[in-house]
């Protein structure tokens, strides 16, 4: 009789951290998806927020910094 494995996939759960408030998500149901972040290296990560705490959480402010980031970088090579 062939072992049977245990079913994988759905045991595993990621805990998020409330962009607003800094709180565990501890709650999947109390877990809002607010944006995906772009990291340097790696695939970046999901940002969350705690439902009441969603409509708090400001604009991504990480498309700005990235722009102010490139045209320091260009004035800094122009010389
Ligand atoms: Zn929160």
């Amino acid at each position: 009789m062939p072992l049977h494995l245990p079913q994988r996939g759905h045991t595993v759960t990621a805990l998020h951290v409330c962009r607003h408030c800094d709180g565990l998500i501890t709650d999947p149901d109390d877990a809002v998806f607010l944006w995906h972040e772009a990291a340097l290296s790696g695939p970046g990560w999901d940002v969350y927020a705690h439902r009441e705490h969603a409509d708090l959480v400001e604009p991504d402010p990480t498309p700005i910094r990235i722009l102010a980031r490139v045209l320091i970088a260009r004035a800094l090579s122009d010389g």
